[in-house]
């Protein structure tokens, strides 16, 4: 950077395309197609910028934002960053008891909602001391953009150091309240620069690329990942408010990148649009945020002549680990990759001895990229971190000798049964194998005699039917009897969150009273 401004948007910004009336941005699901700008990107962060320096807010404020995807979201989270204030998106799925938690927690200076949530919202806010509730809402209507419209358009970004908080992002949390992780300007940066060397991003000679952005933009995929390796290539984004598998296949002609989550894949092999073909100008296929299935991995391989690039990260350290971009060969399915240049990673066992290559233990990271802490728990903080300052990432995993990473799960869902461990992955991978197996989910729950028993959620393929004891004996020749599920429920879809996570602490919670009265 050329000045000692650290502020994210300052870098981003720098990276706009000289020509600032090329498009940056173009709807693909709104009732016409709406075309943004770079030049529009300036002006709309300047005016929202301005308008929330108008509030005269404290420093560092919280600017929390539960709105529909569009492009003026995405805006807001630009502006944020502009006025040097702190971004905190939240899930749209999250509900008054939720939402009160975390306005509570986080005492944002300003809410911005949607029209519809305005009442229970707003109460909420202002119950909680928050001066300013905006509403935003996907067809650009709202109290927001009212305001803003009133504002100038040129703005001088705040200055912040590397170190100043950007963003606010509240885990999924499965088990306990949700923790604020707190993202610096710096975090975000180094990883979004990292993972521009990393993919290849193109720009200036080599043509600019095109991505479709698909994901929500609440969650580190879609905000981060996805939106910053876009603008700080100068790459055009084709931009959908929701994943709409059709619609996305028909605009992969057009497109050089795709980011999705495994469901998104899922999805997209269902459309028979999905060929080589559509996939002609396409360079790079990122998987992310949940386990790829092998088979998803393989069938994508050879319905479209791509593989599939699966990497690894967490809403507390951006992204950590990726396969190789080139050769595209080294990609290897069923691995999240490398660690990223400048990201530690060791694994450890549980009483802190680092384990060798191959063996499977607790995954510990830390780089530049690696968060600052949860907002307002020192002690949660404290007890995620180890003495020498590595963050615990609470993923199992082991690491082969040429630095491929494999997940085996996260380590609360590891199961003790009868004191052998059994790591669901492991399972799952053997219970996907078997024939008419879609796709299943393995979760301990408690066992009189054992502790706790391995249990199986098992989806069939269409047209298939499944019989859970015919699943145990089919296990029972491939795997120790330790790890063969002492039930095995047929279901017709898993528990999934809006980031394609299976809710495992759902699965526990139906099955716990298998064997317990
Ligand atoms: P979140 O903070 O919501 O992004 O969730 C981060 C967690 O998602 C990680 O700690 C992993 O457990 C999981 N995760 C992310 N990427 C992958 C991946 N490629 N394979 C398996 N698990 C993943």
């Amino acid at each position: 950077m050329t000045t000692d401004n650290h502020n994210l948007f300052v870098a981003l910004r720098q990276a706009f395309p000289a020509d600032l009336d090329a498009t940056a941005i173009e709807t693909a699901d709104t009732a016409t197609p709406l075309y943004y700008t770079w030049r529009d990107l300036e002006r709309g962060t300047a005016m929202l910028a301005n308008l929330i320096d108008s509030l005269a807010l404290p420093p560092a404020s919280r600017i929390a934002v539960q709105t529909e995807k569009s492009v003026e979201a995405l805006m807001l989270y630009l502006a944020v960053l502009r006025a040097g204030h702190v971004f905190l998106p939240l899930n749209t799925a999250y509900r008054a008891s939720e939402i009160e938690y975390f306005i509570a927690n986080a005492e944002p200076a300003v809410v911005v909602c949607a029209g519809k949530n305005f009442g229970w919202v707003s109460k909420i806010a202002f119950a909680a001391g928050t001066r300013h509730v905006f509403t935003l809402d996907e067809d650009r209507s709202g109290t927001l953009l009212d305001r803003a419209a009133f504002q100038p358009d040129t703005h001088t970004p705040a200055r912040c150091g590397a170190d100043d908080l950007a963003a606010v992002l509240y885990t999924s949390g499965t088990t306990g309240r949700s923790k604020g992780a707190m993202l610096t300007h710096g975090n975000l940066l180094s990883n979004a620069l990292v993972l521009r060397e990393a993919w290849g991003w193109r720009r200036g000679e080599q043509g600019r690329d095109v991505l479709i952005h698909a994901l929500p933009i609440f969650h580190v995929h879609g905000l981060f990942v996805a939106s910053h390796g876009a603008l700080l290539a100068g790459a055009k984004m084709i931009w959908f408010s929701r994943f709409d598998p059709r619609a996305v296949a028909a605009r992969l002609p057009q497109a050089t990148v795709f980011m999705g989550v495994p469901t998104l894949y899922v999805r997209l092999l269902g459309e028979p649009a999905l060929t080589q073909a559509a996939c002609a100008n396409m360079r790079l296929f990122v998987s992310g945020s949940a386990p790829l299935l092998q088979e998803t991995f393989t069938s994508w391989q050879q319905r479209t002549g791509h593989t599939l690039l699966e990497r690894y990260g967490m809403s507390e350290t951006v992204m950590l680990t990726s396969n190789p971009y080139r050769p595209e060969s080294a990609r290897r399915g069923g691995t999240v990759g490398r660690a990223l240049p400048g990201v530690g990673l060791r694994v450890r066992d549980e009483t802190g001895r680092p384990l060798p290559a191959g063996e499977i233990g607790g995954l510990e990271v830390r780089g530049p990229n690696v968060f600052k802490g949860y907002w307002r728990m020192p002690e949660k903080t404290a007890e995620e971190f180890t003495a020498d300052g590595w963050f615990k990432t609470g993923d199992v995993g082991k690491v082969d000798a040429e630095g491929y990473v494999t997940i085996v799960g996260r380590s609360k869902d590891l199961i003790i049964t009868g004191g052998y461990n059994v790591y669901p992955a492991e399972v799952e991978g053997y219970i996907n194998d078997l024939h008419g197996v879609a796709e299943s989910a393995v979760v301990g729950v408690p066992h009189p005699d054992f502790g706790e028993a391995v249990v199986a959620v098992v989806v069939a393929r269409p047209g298939a039917t499944l019989d859970g004891a015919a699943v145990s004996t089919a296990l029972k020749a491939k795997i120790a009897n330790f790890k063969v599920p002492k039930h095995v429920a047929v279901v017709k879809d898993l528990p999934r969150n809006a980031m394609g996570k299976v809710q495992k602490n759902l699965l526990r919670e139906q099955h716990q009273g298998l064997f317990t009265r």
